[in-house]
């Protein structure tokens, strides 16, 4: 761990924790892996750049046309009027003109065209009346209008994309804009995930009187494959220590990082601490936030490991809250996605007691050209059904004490959490 945080520190076990120093504590924890590895454009899509992406030319590399119309000189254009050019010739996008467009004459051009030689303005052809060979421009035209000049996208020598960019699609189609075909991205991170339960089934298998199946890991992979992380899949471990300590150490040698779910709860976490404790350093906490209360956070040998508590939709906020920004900058993304709080109207009334942060699932919905907000009706934090109906989590503050209508509460989108 880094001087900022230690885990082994005493206020750090068992502390009663805010959602903001949890997360702040994570963060700083946590250092990026640096291993890189090239890949090409196409399998890139998701990864963290290594190093940053230099233009290797001016984009676009020639001034061009941004319209359809006639390439002119803009000297040539009488200031009131109709002014007369012979048309001599024609430059298509990818087919340049070679001549030089002189004094009273204007070349055809297309979008994306070369502006050939001489012309430093288009004039679009809407505007435009033709006869024959000669084109009639009317006065108002401005000098440059309607063209795009050279690097004005990006210039030579300039960061195209900065280290620490995770790629989207725009990102992609920007590297196929300056030729290159392959990248230097970080490594995978590796993720080491299990549950935790004597109460767990593995699907494929019947339920036995008083178990349930295990959606957790389910909902781990979905999250972690978008994450772009390697997954390493440990099962179910039962409530025993010799097993669930074995499966750590295991995880441990393997991943970067490792997500258990279940056992941190009041009733299981002095079982796990002991085991915890004697394998690495690892805190406790009991956030202030519903739900999600107990939450484990340490280090395992060279692992940071995220004990999730056990109730599905508390695994999915408490990862959206904590884990997912930590293992984005374990991955090396820099610097981290801003996630708005959006402000929108609640169409009903919400009741909470201050002193915790609560994140309930909602539906932002257009009413009558207006966005508002429906709480779901079923919150319980076993309920996963309405964590699919649900398409953003509506957060209150610690000291919110309940919202009437019509009142803006803030709202964060599942877009880029889940
Ligand atoms: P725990 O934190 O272990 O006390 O678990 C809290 C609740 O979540 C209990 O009702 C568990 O049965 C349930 N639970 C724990 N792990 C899973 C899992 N992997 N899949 C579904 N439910 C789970
Ligand atoms: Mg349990």
């Amino acid at each position: 761990m880094t001087d900022t945080t230690s885990c082994q520190s005493p206020a750090l076990d068992d502390a009663s924790l805010s959602a903001d120093e949890a997360r702040q504590r994570m963060l700083d924890s946590v250092a990026p892996i640096t291993h890189a590895e090239k890949v090409p454009v196409r399998n890139a899509l998701g990864r963290i750049l290594a190093a940053d992406v230099i233009a290797p030319y001016d984009v676009p590399a020639h001034d061009n046309s941004a319209m359809d119309g006639y390439a002119v000189r803009f000297e040539s254009l009488a200031s009131d009027g109709e002014t007369a050019l012979s048309v001599v010739g024609s430059a298509f996008a990818g087919n340049a003109f070679s001549g030089l467009v002189g004094r009273g004459q204007a070349v055809r051009i297309m979008t994306g065209a070369v502006l050939p030689a001489g012309a430093d303005t288009v004039v679009v052809q809407e505007v435009t009346r033709v006869t024959g060979n000669t084109v009639f421009v009317p006065a108002g035209q401005k000098q440059g209008q309607n063209t795009r000049r050279a690097g004005e996208d990006l210039a030579r020598n300039a960061i195209a994309l900065p280290a620490g960019k995770r790629l989207g699609p725009a990102e992609l189609g920007l590297i196929a804009s300056l030729g290159i075909a392959e990248l230097s991205v970080r490594r995978r991170l590796r993720v080491a995930f299990f549950s935790t339960g004597d109460e767990l089934a593995s699907i494929g298998s019947p339920l036995a009187p008083g178990e349930i199946y295990d959606s957790n890991r389910y909902t781990l992979y979905g999250l972690l494959t978008r994450l772009g992380a390697e997954i390493i899949d440990l099962g179910v471990v039962p409530d025993r220590a010799e097993a669930l300590e074995a499966a750590l150490r295991e995880a441990a040698e393997i991943a970067d990082a490792i997500i258990t779910t279940g056992g941190v709860s009041v009733g299981e976490a002095d079982f796990i601490r002991e085991i915890l404790a004697r394998l690495g350093h690892i805190g406790f906490w009991k956030l202030k936030i519903k739900p999600g209360r107990p939450m484990a956070f340490g280090r395992i040998g060279h692992a940071w490991l995220f004990g999730l508590p056990g109730n599905p939709v508390s695994v999915m906020v408490s990862y959206a809250q904590f884990a997912l920004d930590a293992l984005l900058r374990l991955s090396g993304v820099d610097p981290l996605p801003v996630r708005p709080l959006l402000p929108v109207a609640a169409a009903n009334a919400i009741r909470k007691q201050p002193g915790r942060r609560e994140y309930l699932r909602g539906r932002v919905t257009e009413v009558d050209g207006r966005w508002q907000v429906f709480t779901l009706p079923h919150q319980g934090s076993g309920i996963l059904r309405s964590m699919s109906e649900a398409n953003c989590l509506v957060v209150l503050s610690e000291a919110c004490a309940g919202v009437q209508p019509g009142e803006a509460v803030d709202v964060q989108l599942f877009d880029g959490l889940y």
